[in-house]
């Protein structure tokens, strides 16, 4: 998908007071459960790989299944490379074709988060490659040094102008409540945080944890100016349970298992759908 493109699933999802959806995929299962539910519901969304999760099967492989699925789908489905740390990495999805790569420089000091994610954005933007970048910490569950919310590495306000501007990203992710790896209804969202960082800049800005958000606390984020919200927990939790109900009734064919499996991605992917297309 070109940039335009990419550029017009945002900006209509802007005009039109909805988010799009970026649903990870790791696997054949995942790409293809997600698919189903987008075409279902005649629904634009992002799919997204996490650099951490290309382990799960191998670069190669997997950004061609991505590839494949998504040329083929009947709405627009736009690849984004998540969460990569390694220009390397960047560089491939580049060359494979994705939409759009994340940056995430969380870690960085200020000024070195700015400089390297501006040459990452240079480079990208030369390819007709749009860039999300973070500004504060979205932890993960499990990593107990990142698990809590910690008010020092929300997304300052005060800085959001001055990182958009001289970095060049087209799509900010904010943290404002939201952890990786939580269940829905965990997550408490800063509503005046977020709003703050609206009214600060013009970029595309993106919601990520959204896992452990509450159904009705999206519509208010989205309202704010959200355009874009990352699931995986949800998702990938609504697979396994799936596969334990299939277990639990004692069938064991492990084809009935993935088949089973996609069919609770692709049913949780249509209910966040609606929630965030708001229909
Ligand atoms: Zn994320």
């Amino acid at each position: 998908m070109a940039v335009v493109e990419m550029k017009n699933m945002l900006e209509e999802a802007r005009k039109g007071k909805y988010a799009v959806g970026a649903f990870n995929c790791f696997n054949i299962e995942m790409v293809q459960g997600i698919i189903a539910a987008a075409e279902e519901k005649k629904y634009p969304l992002i799919l997204p790989l996490a650099e951490s999760h290309i382990k799960f099967s191998d670069w190669e492989l997997i950004s061609y299944i991505m590839k494949n699925q998504a040329k083929k789908a009947s709405v627009p489905i736009a690849l984004q490379l998540d969460h990569a740390k390694k220009v390397e990495t960047i560089e491939k999805a580049i060359e494979a074709g994705f939409s759009t790569v994340m940056f995430d420089g969380y870690e960085l000091p200020f000024e070195e988060k700015i400089h390297q994610t501006r040459d990452i954005v240079e480079m990208a933007h030369r390819h007709g490659v749009l860039v999300e970048a973070p500004l504060g910490k979205i932890g993960t569950v499990g990593k107990e040094a990142e698990a809590k919310y910690d008010h020092d590495a929300v997304t300052d306000p005060e800085l959001v102008e001055e990182f958009t501007t001289k970095t060049g990203v087209d799509i900010l992710a904010v943290s404002v409540g939201t952890i990786h790896g939580r269940a829905a209804g965990e997550s408490h969202l800063d509503y005046d945080r977020l709003q703050k960082i609206c009214d600060r800049t013009n970029v595309y800005i993106s919601l990520h944890g959204g896992s452990g958000v509450a159904d009705d606390s999206y519509r208010r984020a989205i309202d704010i100016g959200v355009e874009k919200i990352s699931i995986f927990t949800r998702v990938s939790t609504a697979a396994v349970n799936e596969i334990a109900n299939v277990l639990e009734n004692g069938r064991m064919r492990f084809p009935e298992l993935l088949v089973e499996a996609k069919k609770g991605v692709t049913a949780e992917v249509e209910h966040l759908i609606d929630i965030f297309s708001n229909r």
